[in-house]
């Protein structure tokens, strides 16, 4: 290997980073526990037919080989597929409606590019097994307690329902067959715009006239009663659209009885998503701060369960981008940024005294203190600049006098004043 390096599209993550996103991690993990949501955790190789048939254009990117034994395996691509798989391997051990999150790595073989890497984490909260609007609406909760917590200053979830878009479709007099052309160019307009859409559709032999319907309808635009009244009337002789936005209104309302504030959703009617496997709402969140792409995205898919299961399972669930949001929060530079996990740094005088010192530093920890202990000896003026290049706060000096005197010498590195605590009062003197 002629230079050292990681693989194109994968991260390593230094501890500056690793910190704010186990930030990330918790805060997400946290507002999923107030939920009820149970942890999952799955192999990140699964056999390649798992993932196989289950996410249209995008099965190209699944990373796949062969094991030693000439198995067919493939990283997983998400963690759906894989609870869907889990949903129907335990089904006797596993009590309907049932609320998991899961939380690690999944891969793709994309173009890497900003916000867009092979391997990244992603944050999964699904309820398997009910198909009320209010489990959408939990699932949207959650993610706005969650973006709320971590800081994040303006976002906004924009909703939609596949049906909606099947609607759209078909008011443009555009078969079935069409519709995955129509979604899959529309699934762009915020990138490419209406022109570029326009120009797609056509390309793709879409009539001008329904290219003209399409854009009208996916551009309407408002409060979400308002656009779902006027879908409602330009979509009127269609009994499945009209259902969609019926369900769209439901979940709508449990929006409000569950307190999200109604700025941070909205109803857009081109709001695609890529996958396959989604049946009723999608959405995606998005904040102006962020152009490249959603920080989160998810959706209804009452089928896919059921391709492993056997019978239909109803599902609704999210995928947050951890590395998404990370890069947000470094951009926007919200969160914490400590500069190391110890708190405190303890000192050793010199060899005689390092059974004192490393007492110290075991009642630190004891105390719930972070403790990192001097290794490698040398003056007390090298190791106070250890601690300092750490970025640890407080140094715990313990020589013979303080030893004698029962006492440690706090210094605070940050605010540069020093005193002495009684050794039973170091833990309260640092809390
Ligand atoms: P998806 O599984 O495609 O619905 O994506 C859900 C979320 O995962 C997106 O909103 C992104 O935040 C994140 N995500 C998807 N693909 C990538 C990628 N290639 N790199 C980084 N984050 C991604």
């Amino acid at each position: 290997m002629s230079k050292v390096q990681n693989i194109k599209g994968m991260r390593d993550h230094l501890p500056q980073a690793m910190m704010l996103r186990q930030h990330i991690a918790a805060t997400i993990t946290g507002v999923c526990e107030r939920h009820g949501f149970e942890p999952l955790q799955t192999p990140i190789i699964e056999y390649a037919e798992v993932l196989e048939g289950k996410l249209g254009d995008d099965e190209s990117l699944i990373y796949r080989f062969e094991d030693h034994g000439g198995r067919r395996l493939a990283l997983r691509y998400d963690q759906t597929v894989p609870l869907a798989r889990v949903v129907a391997q335990y089904a006797g051990q596993i009590t309907l409606p049932w609320r998991r999150y899961a939380l690690g790595p999944s891969y793709r073989g994309e173009r890497p590019a900003r916000g867009r890497y092979r391997e990244f984490y992603q944050a999964d909260a699904d309820i398997v097994g009910s198909s009320s609007p209010l489990a959408d609406a939990e699932i949207i909760a959650i993610l706005t307690e969650a973006l709320s917590a971590l800081g994040f200053p303006d976002f906004v979830t924009m909703l939609n329902h596949r049906q909606v878009i099947g609607g759209v479709a078909r008011a443009s007099g555009l078969d079935e067959a069409s519709a995955g052309r129509v979604y899959r160019a529309i699934d762009k307009f915020d990138k490419i715009g209406a022109d570029g859409v326009r120009d797609e559709l056509l390309r793709g032999d879409v009539s001008p006239q329904a290219v003209a319907q399409i854009l009208t309808l996916v551009q309407i635009d408002g409060a979400p009663t308002d656009v779902l009244q006027e879908l409602s009337e330009r979509l009127s002789g269609d009994e499945r659209a009209l259902a969609a936005l019926a369900n769209l209104r439901a979940i709508i309302g449990g929006l409000e009885q569950m307190g999200v504030p109604p700025e941070r959703y909205k109803v857009t009617p081109r709001l695609a998503r890529g996958l396959s496997y989604y049946t009723g709402l999608v959405f995606e969140t998005a904040t102006p701060h962020w152009p490249e792409g959603s920080l989160l995205g998810g959706g209804r898919y009452d089928e896919l369960v059921g391709q492993f299961a056997g019978r239909p399972i109803p599902t609704v669930g999210l995928a947050f981008g951890i590395d998404r949001l990370h890069d947000v929060m470094e951009e926007l530079n919200i969160g914490p940024r400590p500069a190391t996990t110890a708190v405190a740094y303890v000192t050793v005088f010199g060899p005689e005294q390092a059974a004192s010192s490393l007492e110290l530093a075991r009642e630190l920890r004891a105390g719930g203190v972070n403790t990192l202990i001097n290794l490698d000896g040398g003056g007390l003026g090298k190791q106070l600049k250890e601690a300092d290049r750490k970025g640890v706060r407080y140094a715990l000096v313990l020589g013979p006098d303080e030893v004698a005197r029962g006492e440690v010498m706090i210094k605070d590195l940050r605010g540069g004043d020093q005193r002495a605590v009684p050794r039973g009062e170091v833990v309260a003197a640092l809390g």
